[in-house]
């Protein structure tokens, strides 16, 4: 079932939303070689806390942490540990929160200190990929079309696109109907109306598409062992342009955006 939210859900959605790209940019003032993936999801958790919210991801489905940590081959889900970023590194780091009854959820993956120009032109990618797809998250186009526009992007520069996880609607459950796939045929999935609110998340791998679950039962990672990105914003279809009730520039501002 397709939920379309009202202009006070909306508002809601977008408050939870920008605590959490706020909460991003916390993070991003702590990451630098030396640092735990660990530390990192304390400061979030901290900071969602101090902000009169609950982390979104803590006790989903038994996870068992603020924030999904996934450094360099690891595509999504991984959990925060003792490991220590080094330079060279990449990470994704994905927040939710809860507040007033709905959740937010975007995510970000950055460099480690000096990374290297294969790997930063895969972020680079990856992003601009996601952006893609908001433009098709407009009113009368559908979901496939979304999808496409990721997918293109990606593999007309050699990478490769995740299939078994997808974007999702957001509201009241962190994953509603329907699901955003990052690839798809034009003109195909759902009709978008406006009021739907989408995480749309591009997942794009340097080598092959082929993913796997890690013992831990929650961690994906590429099969090949190459590094995979992934960026994530939550937007609103709407007549004309999709709104974006996330944001990177918290997070920018701290890195000088590099990407
Ligand atoms: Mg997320
Ligand atoms: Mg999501």
């Amino acid at each position: 079932m397709l939920v379309y939210k009202s202009e006070k859900e909306i508002e809601i959605i977008r408050r939870n939303n920008l605590l959490v790209s706020k909460t991003l940019a916390e993070v991003a003032k702590l990451i630098k070689p030396g640092v735990t993936t660990l530390e990192l999801d304390k400061r979030a958790e901290e900071f969602i806390r101090d902000n009169g919210a609950v982390p979104g991801f803590l006790g989903y489905g038994g996870f068992p942490n603020t924030l999904c940590t996934s450094v360099n081959d690891q595509v999504v889900h991984g959990i925060p540990s003792d490991y220590v970023l080094k330079n060279g590194d990449i990470v994704s780091v994905d927040c939710g929160t809860y507040m007033e009854g709905y959740y937010g959820d975007t995510a970000y993956t950055f460099p480690v200190g000096e990374v290297s120009d294969e790997i930063m032109n895969l972020l680079r990618i990856t992003k601009e990929s996601l952006f893609k797809g908001i433009e098709n998250a407009v009113e009368g186009m559908r979901v496939g079309d979304i999808g496409n526009a990721v997918q293109v992007h990606a593999e007309n520069s050699g990478y490769s696109v995740v299939r078994e996880m997808v974007g999702h609607g957001l509201g009241k459950n962190m994953h509603e109907a329907p699901e955003v796939p990052n690839y798809g045929k034009k003109g195909r999935g759902i009709l978008l109306k406006k009021g739907l609110v989408l995480c749309i998340e591009p997942m794009i791998n340097l080598g092959g598409k082929q993913i796997k679950q890690d013992d831990d039962g929650w961690t994906i990672s590429t099969i090949d062992g190459k590094p995979s990105a992934h960026y994530e914003l939550a937007v609103v279809v709407d007549k004309g342009k999709a709104e974006i009730l996330s944001t990177f520039d918290y997070i920018e501002e701290i890195t000088k955006n590099k990407i």
